[in-house]
C-alpha cells in the first residue's frame, strides 16, 4: 500500500491521492490509506463505513466544522499518473477533487493536537458521489449516522476556484393545463382552444420581472419561465388540451410555502386551469451571518458568492448544518481529460484553512 503523508506540502498529497487510482466503486486502495494515516493520528477516532472514512476530534470544543470530500473520480482517461508542468499539476482528480480532499486532510491532520485547533473536527472522506445517489457514501452517512454530519457549519472540497460559495436557490416545477373542446379550425366556433386558455398565465409569465435579492452579502438572481408548451393535435385541429411546463427559480429567503403562494399569485389561474407540482426543492440560506461562517469569510478575505446549483452541500443544508463549497481549481476542468489544476491554489486553500481552523493566539 502507498503510504501517504497527511503533513507533506499539499500540492505533494494531491499527486499522491491522485496517484492511487480511485474511479467510483473501485474506491478500496484509497481508503485503505487514508484510514491508515488518520488512524496513525493519536487524538483522532476514526470510523469506516464501506470505502467512507470518518474521523472525528473531541477536545471539547464550543464548535464543531466538518470537512467533507469524496475520494473517488470519474473514470481514467489516461490521466494518471499525476505530472506537473510549471505551476500546473495534471491528473484524474487533479480539480474534482483530490486537490481538496488534500488541502482538508493535511488541515485535519495538523489541527488534530489538543490546542491546536479552533473547533472539533469531522474529517468526512466518502465514496461514489460520481455516481448515482443510491451509492454516495455521504448519503448512506446521511441515512444510517447523520450524527456524524452534525457540526456548525461543513465545507465541502469541491472546486470552487478557492472561493466560499454559499447558500442555494430553491426549485418549483409546475404543470398548467387547460382542457377546451376539439373541432376543425375551418369550424372553429364550435370548439374551444385549449392554446388560447393559456394566454393569460403565459403573458403574465412574460412580462414577469424577477427579483435579485442579497443576503449575507450573496446576490441571488431569481427566475420565471415557461420551460415547456404543448398542445398540438393536427394541423387543422383546435386542440381541446394545452399545457405549459413552468419553473420557478427562487432566493432562499423564501419557504417552499411562500414561493409557492407567489408563484400562484402571479399565474392567477381561473377555475378553467389547473395547475400541478411535478417537482420542488427547496432553497438553503448561505448562513454566512453564523460567527462560525463569518470566520472563513475572513480568512479567504471575504471571497464569496452565491451557489446557484448544488448537490451534496444540500445534504447538510436539510440537516440543519449550514453547508459551503470551498476547494481549489476551475471547474471547468473537472471530469474532462486534461484535468488540472494550479499548485499555488492548493497551496492557499490550504493556507486559508489553516488559518481559519486554527486556534488564534490568546490576546495580551
Ligand atoms: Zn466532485
Amino acid at each position: 500500500m502507498t503510504d501517504l503523508d497527511l503533513f507533506a506540502d499539499p500540492v505533494d498529497l494531491t499527486a499522491a491521492l491522485i496517484d492511487i487510482e480511485s474511479p467510483s466503486f473501485h474506491e478500496g486502495e484509497i481508503a485503505d490509506a487514508v484510514e491508515k494515516q488518520l488512524r496513525a493520528l493519536e487524538h483522532a477516532t476514526v470510523q469506516r463505513f464501506g470505502n467512507t472514512v470518518v474521523a472525528r476530534t473531541d477536545f471539547g470544543c464550543a464548535q464543531r466544522v466538518v470537512l467533507a470530500g469524496h475520494i473517488d473520480t470519474v473514470p481514467l482517461a489516461d490521466n494518471t499518473p499525476h505530472r506537473i508542468e510549471g505551476d500546473t499539476l495534471y491528473g484524474c482528480g487533479a480539480v474534482d477533487m483530490k486537490s481538496g480532499m488534500a488541502c482538508y486532510l493535511h488541515a485535519f491532520a495538523r489541527l488534530a493536537e489538543p490546542g491546536k485547533s479552533a473547533y472539533d473536527l469531522t474529517l468526512i472522506a466518502y465514496e461514489a458521489e460520481e455516481v448515482s445517489s443510491e451509492h454516495n457514501g455521504l448519503y448512506h452517512l446521511e441515512r444510517d449516522h447523520p450524527e456524524l454530519l452534525a457540526g456548525d457549519i461543513a465545507l465541502l472540497g469541491e472546486p470552487s476556484g478557492g472561493i466560499v460559495e454559499a447558500g442555494c436557490q430553491g426549485t418549483i416545477r409546475v404543470f398548467v393545463d387547460a382542457h377546451g373542446t376539439r373541432a376543425h379550425s375551418a369550424r372553429s366556433w364550435l370548439g374551444q382552444n385549449a392554446a388560447h386558455m393559456l394566454a393569460g398565465p403565459l403573458t403574465r409569465i412574460a412580462e414577469y420581472e424577477p427579483r435579485t435579492v442579497t443576503i449575507d452579502g450573496c446576490e441571488y438572481r431569481e427566475g420565471l419561465n415557461v420551460v415547456g408548451l404543448d398542445g398540438f393535435v393536427a394541423t387543422n385541429t383546435i386542440p381541446d388540451a394545452a399545457r405549459l411546463i413552468v419553473n420557478f427559480r427562487y432566493a432562499p429567503d423564501r419557504t417552499v410555502e411562500e414561493a409557492k403562494a407567489h408563484l400562484e399569485q402571479v399565474l392567477q389561474l381561473d377555475d378553467e386551469l389547473t395547475l400541478t407540482y411535478d417537482d420542488i426543492a427547496p432553497g438553503a440560506l448561505p448562513g454566512l451571518g453564523d460567527p462560525v461562517a463569518a470566520g472563513l469569510v475572513e480568512a479567504v478575505g471575504g471571497n464569496f458568492r452565491a451557489k446557484f446549483g448544488w448537490t451534496d452541500v444540500a445534504r447538510f443544508s436539510s440537516l440543519g448544518v449550514p453547508a459551503v463549497n470551498f476547494g481549489p481549481g476551475d471547474p471547468g476542468f473537472a471530469h474532462k481529460p486534461d484535468e488540472q489544476c494550479p499548485v499555488e491554489q492548493i497551496r492557499e486553500v490550504a493556507a486559508q484553512l489553516m488559518q481559519y481552523l486554527s486556534a488564534k493566539e490568546k490576546e495580551a
